[in-house]
Order: C-alpha cells, then sequence, then structure tokens
C-alpha cells in the first residue's frame, strides 16, 4: 500500500536495499561469521559513486583495542572496493568500480563477523542470552542533505535507513531459540544445528536474539501472528499480560494508523532488561518488565513511528519517539488533559525538534522534552483539531509517508491540511522548529 508514495525519500540512496545474509554462530550464539550481500538501486538524480556500509554495533566499542577489536567487522568486499572506516569505525566506505547512474543497480558483498559484547545492551548478552540489535550491518543513507554518517551518542537511536527487503538465514545450536525480525521458519541443520530463515520486506533493520528462551506464539483478532519470548526467571502472569497487551495493541494501532503489514511480530521480554529499559526493532521487540508496567506499547508503537512510517532519527528524533509516546497515550486512554501546566522550558535553546546533536550534549533534557513535551505537543494539537480530525490526519499522515520517510515540515503540512486554524502561533508555541522556521 503506497509504497511508491515515499514522498520524503524521494532521491534518496542507496535507493530499495534488498540484503542477502548467512551467519553461523559459535555454540553460544556470541560469534556470528558469514557473508552478506546487498543489491541497491540508484533513485536519485545523481550517479553514485560510493555506499557506506554502517556498523552500528561498533557504536560502543568504536575501534576497539589491538587487544579486542571492535565487535562487527567487513572484509572481503566484492562489488567495490574497501574504503577507510570513519565515525570511530562505525562507517565503512565502499568505492563503487564505475559510478551508478540513476536508475541503475548494483551490488556489494562483504563478510561479516560479529561478536556480542559482554554487557547487557540492545547489543549484548544477559547469561545465556545473546542480543543482536543493531548488529547487522546495513547501508548509509544519501539524500538531498548529502551522506548521512552521523555518530551514535550513547542514548536514543541515530539511525537513519531507508525500506529494504532482508533475506536472512541463520544457522545456530538447535538448543537456541532465535526470534528475528521478519516471517521466520526453522528447518534442521546439520548436527545439532537449526537453520533459522527469516523473510522481512519493506523493513529498516534487522535484529535478532539467541539464547534458551521460553516460547509461545498467538494470534490477534487482526490476524497478525504475536511469538513471544521471555526468559525463564519471567513469573507467568507478567508473561500472560504482556502477550495481551501485545496482541491487543497490534491490533488496536493497526486500526489506528494503519494495519500492521508484516503478519509477525515477536515480543522480547524480561525483568532482565530493566537497567536499560525497552528498545524496537522492526518486527521485533525488546521489552522490560516489571510488576505494573512494561513498554510493550510504546514499543509496538515504533513499528509505525520509524519502521512504517520512517524519520532520520539522528536529526528529528521526537517524529518516532513524541509519537510512539502519544501513541501509548491513546491506548491507555490518556489524552494529556492537563500535561501543559507540566510542559517546563529551561532556556530558548529547548525544543521538542532538537537534533540529537542537541541531546548529545544536553542529556538531562531529553527524556522531558522528547517523550513529556512532545507527546504533550500531539495531546494540543489533538485539542486544536479534535479527536476525530486527529485521527484521521494521523491515518492519512501514515499513509501518505507508508515505507517512506517523513520530515517535521511534512508533518506540519499534514497537521496544517486537517484544520482552518492557522497552526504557526501553535507551532511557535510549542517550539515545533524546522531549519527556516524561529
Ligand atoms: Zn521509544
Amino acid at each position: 500500500m503506497g509504497a511508491e508514495r515515499a514522498a520524503g525519500a524521494v532521491g534518496a540512496a542507496p535507493s530499495q536495499p534488498a540484503y542477502d545474509v548467512a551467519l553461523r554462530a559459535d555454540a553460544t550464539g556470541s560469534h556470528w561469521t558469514g557473508r552478506e550481500t546487498v543489491t541497491f538501486g540508484n533513485l536519485s538524480a545523481r550517479p553514485l559513486r560510493e555506499v557506506y556500509v554502517r556498523l552500528w554495533g561498533n557504536g560502543t566499542d568504536g575501534c576497539g583495542t589491538p587487544q579486542t577489536p571492535s565487535p562487527v567487522r567487513i572484509s572481503r568486499v566484492t562489488g567495490g572496493v574497501q574504503g577507510a572506516s570513519s565515525v570511530r569505525c562505525s562507517a565503512v566506505r565502499i568505492v563503487l568500480p564505475a559510478p551508478l547512474p540513476p536508475g541503475g543497480r548494483a551490488t556489494v558483498g562483504f563478510d561479516v563477523s560479529i561478536t556480542v559484547p559482554d554487557r547487557l545492551h540492545r547489543f549484548g548478552r544477559d547469561g545465556a542470552h545473546r542480543y543482536l540489535g543493531n548488529a547487522l550491518p546495513v547501508l548509509a543513507v544519501r539524500d538531498a542533505g548529502g551522506w548521512h554518517l552521523d555518530p551514535d551518542v550513547g542514548r536514543g537511536e541515530s539511525y537513519y535507513t531507508l525500506a529494504s527487503d532482508f533475506l536472512v538465514a541463520l544457522d545456530h545450536p538447535a538448543a537456541l531459540k532465535v526470534p528475528a525480525t521478519g516471517t521466520t521458519t526453522t528447518r534442521p541443520g546439520a548436527h545439532g544445528r537449526t537453520v533459522t530463515t527469516s523473510v522481512a520486506r519493506r523493513v529498516r533493520d534487522f535484529a535478532w536474539a539467541a539464547g534458551p528462551f521460553r516460547s509461545g506464539v498467538a494470534t490477534s483478532p487482526g490476524g497478525v501472528t504475536v511469538r513471544s519470548y521471555w526468559t525463564d526467571d519471567t513469573p507467568d502472569a507478567w508473561v500472560a499480560s504482556a502477550r495481551a497487551e501485545a496482541v491487543r495493541a497490534i491490533d488496536d494501532l493497526g486500526d489506528r494508523f494503519g494495519r500492521y503489514p508484516y503478519g509477525e511480530v515477536d515480543a522480547v521480554v524480561s525483568p532482565r532488561f530493566a537497567p536499560i529499559g525497552s528498545m524496537e526493532f522492526p518486527g521485533l521487540v525488546l521489552v522490560a518488565l516489571d510488576e505494573t508496567a512494561s513498554g510493550m506499547i510504546h514499543e509496538l508503537a515504533h513499528q509505525w513511528w520509524y519502521g512504517i512510517v520512517g524519520n532520520d532519527e539522528y536529526a528529528s528524533p521526537w517524529l518516532d519517539e513524541s509519537f510512539a509516546t502519544y501513541s501509548n497515550d491513546l491506548l491507555i486512554g490518556d489524552h494529556g488533559a492537563s500535561c501543559a501546566q507540566d510542559v517546563v522550558w529551561e532556556d530558548d535553546t529547548e525544543a521538542v525538534t532538537n537534533s540529537m546533536d542537541y541531546w548529545a550534549a544536553y542529556g538531562p533534557g531529553w527524556s522531558r522534552l522528547v517523550y513529556f513535551n512532545g507527546a504533550c505537543v500531539l495531546h494540543d494539537l489533538e485539542r486544536v483539531l479534535g479527536g476525530p480530525a486527529m485521527a484521521a490526519m494521523l491515518k492519512r499522515y501514515a499513509r501518505d509517508h507508508w515505507y517512506g520517510v517523513s520530515t517535521t515540515a511534512e508533518f506540519q503540512q499534514a497537521a496544517q491540511a486537517a484544520t482552518p486554524t492557522d497552526l504557526t502561533p501553535f507551532w511557535r508555541e510549542h517550539r515545533i522548529r524546522t531549519g527556516t522556521a524561529p
């Protein structure tokens, strides 16, 4: 639906990447090696002379040390010449043998080595469990603003990717369960091993986990397969309530913003994520549980806000975080009735729409401004537009950017089209700023 309406991604390249990956794990799922190829087009107006592979898994460790190299490495590049690493070894340039003209397609390939770091993290370990979020190399984006080679700033997300297709075969010990992005099937491999194959279309990233999870499967009334995975110290009651919440939310969010298009979602839950919080990936959420709350709805809402409706998460993190928070509020019946009373601005530089550059240097404002104040902007906008008009606007906004990329300016246009009220003062008061607006 609307796949070619990707307004914000027009002119972005490498276009429509298709990844084909085969990785083999060691006995504990700590080390994965294999081959990745990616075929891409050039739907921009300019030749493409190079591509950049982002190794986001090196975001924390950078280039490592002689004793402990970077966790994610690529080698034996084909289809181009491997150039220098940059951005603390989180980007590798591949120079194409000849400029790829507009309309052309090309393929690059490389060997991949991934060592899961020994820390509790979305790319890390917890006991016998391994989490491989942001571990698989993906292509950087070039758009009207040039190449996006932003750093990992250690909070939030810096990622900006285009909707891509993935075919990933993961060969692992049969004792490990492997939740993953996409629709998964398993078949026996050689000598006590299993091959989990995952197909995912029009997603922006690919993540997986491996470990002695317990698991269950349910189908939502709307027809989405919800696979649950949990660590064995998760209380049964928490597992049951998280699963019910996921089943309910995936349909409810679909009713509001457009049906969940991927057919399957995996929810990995654990009380052990509490110190690191929850995290979203396409078709896979890692959700911290405790006795009172979970991030399930928020993380599933990210399937729409960043996943289906993409954004440059470095430039405009509010387009995913504020929207996921607001979506969570809607599902739990919180209309932010008095949220504006609690919105505080410390100084003139504070704005919901600031980039990760700002939040990197100004950590304390991150959750207050982007999650709380940002959601309150949307609650206040709902009060200006009216509930039904707001709901219709969001549904249309999602449809217009389905599998594409949106910007703050495009969201402002969508909102303005839904009301005769001039929203200029609203944006100013709520500190929704674009590059050109005050
Ligand atoms: Zn979030």
